[in-house]
């Protein structure tokens, strides 16, 4: 027989975990963490650099110490978890209200679940070399960056002990410190764009104060070696990104690391038939994190991918409050979902312009609006002294002078309710950048 949970949250990273902490205290306690791994944690379970939890905790923790915070929680409300469990199969009842998940355990055991409502919060994953076309043989040390973490920081191996790193995303830029630090000699990080995908401090702190370089507009054309790799050569992109002949170096290495990006864990959304959007991969959602399946909310990495930790915690427990609501406006008989065309009357649609890539959330509707409201976005290029603009319809709601934007650091603004409604409803809300230096 099916089993009834009114909370299923899939995924015990620290997206879960304050989902959780945040349904259980919001009232909701029949709620089930469904984690594939052996522990709670996620990705931060091999984060054993500190750094994290500056903005929550006012405190510079390792990722493990940091998780162990939420984990604290979880088991001091009992809120329950289940292990070594991975979803398989989501959907929804033929009613179109109940959620049906599908889980396997360790010993192949197959439970379904009736949900109320589901928070995604699957993370997300490395794009691994198949996904980038690099061409050339394919010898063994070749790793993306989080594999080679999970092998140093977990299992207590050294993938190599010559290398070099493509690509300067956050994790490329830690296991470049990580591997210098275990007495390889990283030669360099070569990034194909003009910018790096990393946070400025990360190049600070794991690449300059090692003195390894950052190579931009640089990629991998060539892998060399046939059983391990012995080297790759390297060369300079044009403004297409297309390698420039005669730039070509050649650098001895038996490993290459690849932190060439993210891609939020979304194949179950999908299968649920969960909108999603073309620029993050994460679902769309509105201002209470709910995506176009009423009842279905989703926050941290599978949402869009983070920089910080702590805005991961902050995005989850919101919709862990949200799943909440959800849970006891349906027990009143409030939330019946609605039609398409009701759905989407007096919705305000986010839309981003002139270099803001994607904002989360992109549907506001006001009526649910708290008084404030926490819009993310990330920008397309790299911005120097540049107003961040918001506007209600043609109305200009928001103005901020930005010193410096890279697409590397995720950005944020808080709308207050009444300034986008001040009046009227709009019909959008845009997100722009303006006065740029040509
Ligand atoms: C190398 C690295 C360095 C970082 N450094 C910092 C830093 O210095 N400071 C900082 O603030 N942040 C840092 N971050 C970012 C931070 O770790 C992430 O933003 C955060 O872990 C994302 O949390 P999450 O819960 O969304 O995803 P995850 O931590 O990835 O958790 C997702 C969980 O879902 C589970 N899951 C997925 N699919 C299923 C399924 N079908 N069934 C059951 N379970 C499933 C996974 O096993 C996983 O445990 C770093 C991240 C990395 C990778």
């Amino acid at each position: 027989m099916n089993k009834h949970v009114s909370i299923l949250i899939i995924g015990g990273g620290p997206a879960g975990l304050a989902a959780g902490v945040a349904a259980h205290k919001a009232g909701v306690h029949d709620i089930l963490i469904v984690e594939r791994d052996i522990r709670l944690g996620g990705i931060l379970n091999q984060c054993i650099h500190n750094g994290f939890g500056l903005h929550t905790f006012k405190e510079e923790l390792t990722g493990p110490e940091y998780a162990d915070r939420y984990i604290k929680q979880v088991e001091e409300l009992k809120v329950p978890y289940r292990l070594a469990t991975i979803v398989t199969d989501l959907k929804l009842s033929d009613d179109g209200h109940t959620k049906i998940v599908t889980t396997m355990d360790e010993e192949g055991g197959l439970t379904v679940y009736e949900a109320d409502a589901v928070v995604l919060a699957m993370g997300c994953r490395e794009r691994a070399r198949g996904a980038l076309n690099i061409p050339g043989e394919r010898p063994a040390g070749i790793y993306t960056a989080g594999t080679a973490q999970y092998f140093v920081n977990l299992e207590g191996r050294m993938p190599g002990r010559e290398v070099v790193i493509l690509g300067s995303g956050d994790i490329g830029l830690i296991m470049a410190r990580r591997m210098t630090l275990e007495g390889a000699s990283v030669k360099l990080v070569a990034e194909l764009q003009p910018y790096s995908g990393g946070l400025k401090r990360n190049i600070v702190q794991c690449l300059d104060d090692y003195g390894i370089p950052l190579m931009l507009s640089h990629t991998v054309v060539k892998i060399h070696g046939e059983k391990r790799l012995t080297g790759v050569t390297i060369a300079e992109v044009d403004d297409h990104l297309s390698p420039i002949p005669g730039t070509e170096q050649y650098y001895d290495c038996d490993t290459l690391l690849l932190s060439c990006g993210l891609l939020p864990e979304n194949e179950l959304s999908g299968q649920l038939g969960v909108t999603l959007s073309p620029v993050t991969s994460g679902a769309v959602v509105n201002e209470s994190l709910e995506t176009s399946i009423p009842g279905v909310f989703s926050c941290g990495n599978v949402l869009h991918v983070h920089d910080l930790v702590d805005y991961v915690s902050e995005e989850a427990s919101a919709a862990g409050n949200h799943a909440a609501e959800y849970i006891k406006e349906i027990s009143e008989g409030v939330n019946v979902p609605d039609s398409d065309d009701k759905a989407a009357e007096g919705r305000v649609i986010v839309v981003t312009d002139g270099g803001v890539r994607y904002s989360v959330p992109s549907i506001l509707r006001p009526d649910h609006m708290a008084d404030l409201t926490t819009i993310r976005f990330r920008v397309g290029a790299v911005f120097k002294d540049v107003d961040v603009v918001t506007y209600a319809d043609d109305r200009e709601v928001m103005r901020i002078h930005k010193r410096v934007m890279a697409p590397g650091e995720m950005e944020q603004t808080v709308l207050r309710k009444t300034d986008l409604l001040k009046e009227g409803t709009p019909s959008t809300y845009r997100i722009t950048i303006e006065n740029k230096q040509s």
